[in-house]
């Protein structure tokens, strides 16, 4: 079976979830098959290597919370390390916060100040791609440190709503597009 059959039998469509009118893509029946998440895992990390199938990043980051679950996994096969971006208060150290507007209110994300030096690249990883407000934040985040996104690598991109055009000139990859 390969990633994209995966995917369609392992992403569950929940119905109105967080609320009325939206169709929550939940990935974990997909997390909890080993094959699957590995064959996942592995296409997601293709956006960090070249040619030779060499790591060539040096951070890769994750937005809370899902994001932390495929990044971390990514970072490890890449031979990067694995950065967090947070809910604002969730820190402890010294942070650059970036606050950006949801359908209802506003959002801030947190990244530490000394995660990313300045000059590594940086490739975001998270499960879906939706706004495109998550991604866009986390890069200025990644860019106040100084750092490079060099690509973003999503699980799933819903392709009726504008995320791709709010990535803009990024590399953008995404396994699957609904
Ligand atoms: P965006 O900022 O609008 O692109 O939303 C993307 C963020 O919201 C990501 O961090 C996702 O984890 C989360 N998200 C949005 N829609 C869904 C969904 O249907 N399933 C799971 N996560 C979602």
């Amino acid at each position: 079976e390969g990633v994209r059959a995966a995917l369609e039998r392992l992403v569950r469509d929940v119905p109105d979830f967080p609320e009325p009118g939206i169709v929550f893509k939940d990935i974990t029946p997909l997390l909890a098959d080993h094959k699957a998440f590995s064959q996942v895992v592995e296409a997601l990390a293709e956006m960090g290597r070249d040619e030779s199938g060499a790591g060539v990043v040096d951070k890769v980051v994750g937005m809370e919370a899902r994001g932390f679950i495929l990044a971390a996994p990514v970072a490890l096969a890449l031979g990067a390390g694995f950065v967090p971006v947070r809910k604002a208060g969730k820190l402890p150290g010294e942070t650059h916060a970036v606050s950006y507007a949801l359908e209802y209110g506003e959002a801030t994300l947190e990244l530490h100040r000394d995660a990313v030096a300045p000059g590594e690249r940086v490739l975001l990883v998270d499960d879906v791609l939706a706004t495109g407000g998550t991604v866009a934040a986390t890069r200025q985040l990644v860019e106040a440190c100084g750092g490079v996104v060099v690509g973003v690598a999503v699980l799933m991109e819903l392709g009726f709503l504008p995320g791709r055009e709010t990535v803009g000139d990024l590399p953008l990859h995404a396994l699957m597009t609904i």
